[in-house]
């Protein structure tokens, strides 16, 4: 069996443990590798090497490290198709969705290449007599990511590229479940000449993450996943001292007046909430049909959701492939016979799903669901599965005040053609991103990406501004340099 070990120092190293976990083919349902689980000695390994390293790369200038960056830049464009087999192979999304992920991950490291003009500070010229002040932001120090499983590749590329861009050396702990993609970017950051021990990785689960977060070595920790292990790493992290922000769940309604172009709705709609099967941050898992709109929108949401092709990821002409894990399928499947069991209708049904060929893979259908009420589990939990709940209320004052109730804000979407219903939905809805008739509004690189509530424990957004203020510190500097003697005071300054 292939085993998948953490990269240390520029190079692949084994575990010092012996505990492994199984990586699976979601399409196939066989385990084609194991990756090692990094014991706390591997951690402090990673940790070590990393601290080396800052002493050198923290003082780097700022063209030697944007050299790196575009060149890293160029060789994850070219090597893209190769990172997005890899992607597809362990998560089981379709190769042109693993392409996709891997060009959001590149323009974060577009955004990084520019990082000297973000850097610039601010200076203050004569602030006393004789005396300037200037402002300036320096990196951290050694610094971890921990990622989910639903973006291998560009949830670690929203963290590594604009801590290392602004003088970090980086850990990063990536998911379980599809770890390789990992490793690709290690050998593409050493072949773009980054020194050895500013990226590492280390593999693993809950006890390698909590050896990170204990870690005194470690200044801070981003986080990407589930609402309860975002609030674990936040409260233990910054109980070791550490700055932290931790992204959590989801549940991402998108509201349709009966003015909005309902075919467009309809197929933006289905496209969210069953791209990627479901698996995405800001996948659609609610629609609220606001009024007339709801009958005609089902109706075109059923047929569109069984005209979707569902199948291997690899194989072409495919737009839905299989859920990550047989136990992820499983607990999209209960939630389905409870959605059910509560009083919903099951209107397209994914859990009989078979496909020819691969009948041991961890396939659910797209699945939607009309008449979903609050108080349902299926509404409830986070499904992150290929299921579209179908809410209907009477006003748009409705829709955004249900929206609210909800425990998570990170995305959501009105589809209109009024604008003044849209800047209503906007100013009342409390979520971070919002798009108006855009279903996934994922903002671009320069942006911050980041929800409200239970979708983000922490302060900070993902990458743009807040991402380069997460990862670094000010420093403000008053000089003088004197050419008079001056007498000195025993009073606080203030300016002459
Ligand atoms: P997860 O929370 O199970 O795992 C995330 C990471 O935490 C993994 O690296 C995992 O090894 C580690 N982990 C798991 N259990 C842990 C524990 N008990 N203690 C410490 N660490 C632990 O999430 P997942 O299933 O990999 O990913 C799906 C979740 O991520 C969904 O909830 C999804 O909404 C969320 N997500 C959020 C965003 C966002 O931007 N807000 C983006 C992507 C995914």
């Amino acid at each position: 069996m292939r085993s998948i070990e953490h990269w240390i120092d520029g190079a692949l190293k084994p575990s010092s443990g012996s505990v492994t976990s199984s990586v699976y083919n979601p399409a196939t349902g066989q385990q084609q590798a194991q990756v090692v689980i990094g014991s706390s000695a591997d951690v402090d390994a990673a940790v070590s090497c990393a601290a080396r390293a800052f002493e050198e790369w923290g003082q780097s200038s700022l063209s030697r490290r944007t050299k790196v960056l575009f060149a890293f830049r160029e060789l994850v464009n070219a090597r893209a198709q190769e990172l997005a087999e890899l992607i597809t192979d362990e998560h089981g999304k379709v190769l042109s969705d693993a392409l996709g992920e891997v060009q959001r991950g590149l323009e974060v490291v577009e955004f990084a290449c520019g990082i000297p003009q973000v850097l610039k500070g601010e200076f203050s010229d004569q602030v006393s007599a004789d005396v300037d002040s200037y402002s300036y932001r320096e990196p951290l120090g050694v610094v971890a990511g921990i990622t989910p499983f639903n973006f291998p590749a560009m949830v670690p590329m929203w963290m590594f590229p604009i801590a290392i861009a602004t003088g970090n050396t980086f850990i990063l702990k990536p998911s379980e479940r599809d770890p390789s993609a990992s490793l690709m970017l290690a050998r593409l950051w050493k072949e773009a000449g980054l020194p050895d021990g500013v990226f590492n990785v280390v593999q693993g689960d809950a006890s390698t993450v909590n050896a990170i977060l204990d870690h005194p070595g470690i200044s801070a920790v981003s986080f990407v996943g589930s609402t309860s292990i975002a609030r674990h790493i936040h409260a233990r992290a910054t109980a070791a001292g550490k700055r932290v922000q931790a992204l959590g769940g989801a549940k991402n309604h998108a509201v349709v007046l009966p003015d909005a172009d309902l075919e467009f709705a309809a197929s933006h709609l289905t496209a969210a909430a069953f791209g990627s099967a479901g698996e995405r941050c800001m996948a659609i898992s609610v629609a609220v049909a606001v009024g007339a709109a709801a009958n005609e929108l089902v109706e075109q949401l059923d047929s569109q959701a069984r005209a979707i092709s569902v199948g291997s990821g690899r194989d072409a002409g495919v737009e839905m492939g299989p859920v990550v894990t047989a136990h992820a399928k499983q607990r999209i499947v209960d939630l389905i016979a409870s959605a059910q069991d509560q009083g919903a209708q099951v209107r397209v049904d994914g859990r009989e799903i078979s496909v020819v060929g691969f009948e041991q893979g961890f396939f659910v259908g797209p699945t939607l669901i009309d008449g979903v009420a609050s108080s349902m589990d299926v509404y409830q939990q986070e499904v992150f599965g290929p299921v579209l709940a179908v809410v209907r209320v009477d006003t748009l004052d409705e829709a955004i005040a249900f929206i609210n109730a909800n425990p998570y804000g990170n995305g959501t979407a009105v589809f209109t053609n009024s604008g003044a219903a849209a800047r209503a939905f906007i100013r009342g809805v409390h979520v971070g991103m919002v798009g108006v008739n855009v279903p996934v509004p994922v903002p671009m690189a320069y942006h911050s990406f980041g929800g409200w509530k239970d979708s983000l424990i922490g302060e900070h957004h993902m990458h743009g501004p807040e991402g380069v203020h997460f990862y670094t510190r000010g420093k403000v500097v008053t000089a003088r340099w004197p050419q008079d003697a001056l007498g000195a005071s025993f009073d606080m300054p203030t300016a002459r």
